[in-house]
């Protein structure tokens, strides 16, 4: 009765949202974008960018007309 040990599942990454996203990636009808914030840095006065996470890119909405 030995079973093995599973250190963390990889594949079972959680997709993450920030206060900047409009959507999660890879929403029909959103796209990635520089984030507005701290212009696709990542950071914002010497800090991470909250507004995308630290990442430079947010989701937005595609306006579609
Ligand atoms: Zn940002």
């Amino acid at each position: 009765m030995s079973m093995p040990t599973q250190p963390g599942e990889p594949g079972n990454a959680v997709p993450e949202m920030h206060p900047g996203d409009a959507a999660l990636p890879g929403t029909p009808g959103t796209g990635e974008d520089i984030c507005p914030e701290c212009k696709g840095t990542g950071k914002l006065n010497g800090a991470e960018c909250r507004n995308c996470g630290g990442t430079g890119r947010i989701v937005e909405g595609i306006g579609g007309g």
